[in-house]
């Protein structure tokens, strides 16, 4: 397993997964999507949004964390 110090504290870091978009927008475009689908004419728009809001849930990045002062850093 690879380690890491911290650039500030000079703690150890670990590696976790975090969601990459705002977890509220997700949710937001999904029940937009729900709402859109209900209608005919808005099915479209509806399956779009949708898409969007599951993508934004499911989306997952790893970085790396400082188990002493949770310095985040994008690991590469
Ligand atoms: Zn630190």
């Amino acid at each position: 397993m690879q380690h890491l110090s911290c650039g500030f504290c000079n703690g150890a870091m670990e590696t976790r997964e975090i969601p990459v978009y705002n977890k509220h927008i997700g949710i937001s475009l999904v029940i937009l999507g729900l709402l859109f689908s209900i209608t005919l004419v808005g099915i479209f728009m509806g399956v779009i949004l949708l898409g969007c809001g599951v993508y934004i849930l499911v989306s997952k990045k790893n970085v790396w964390i400082c188990n002493e002062c949770h310095t985040l850093l994008n690991k590469a």
